[in-house]
């Protein structure tokens, strides 16, 4: 993991969450071969299951190769609640809660 490649990594995006996102705006330059341009995110990693928690890991990669950041999507359900977090350097912070018991 790198800390060197991002602008801010203490990004709080609030409510929002995702899989596959890609923060491109906070990408300041790849530290090992310097290129600005699009990141690659990995696709290949399987969905690993911690207790009742889902985790999805996926790394952002420069074209060199170089991992600008691990992207962690977690997802479980609480109390009649979905709650959903996204963890990355790149990306951000995100929490989220969506009621599941019908109104
Ligand atoms: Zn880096
Ligand atoms: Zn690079
Ligand atoms: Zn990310």
């Amino acid at each position: 993991m790198c800390y060197k490649c991002v602008k801010d990594k203490t990004l709080d995006r609030g409510t929002f969450c995702s899989d596959t996102c890609c923060l491109l705006s906070n990408f300041a330059q790849c530290s090992e071969c310097g290129s600005t341009s699009a990141l690659e995110i990995q696709t290949d990693k399987p969905v690993t299951v911690q207790g009742d928690t889902e985790v999805l890991t996926r790394n952002h990669l420069c074209r060199c190769g170089h991992v600008i950041g691990e992207h962690t999507s977690e997802f479980w359900v609480e109390s009649g609640h979905q709650e959903y977090r996204m963890d990355c350097h790149l990306c951000g912070f995100g929490e989220d809660s969506i009621s599941i018991v019908p109104k």
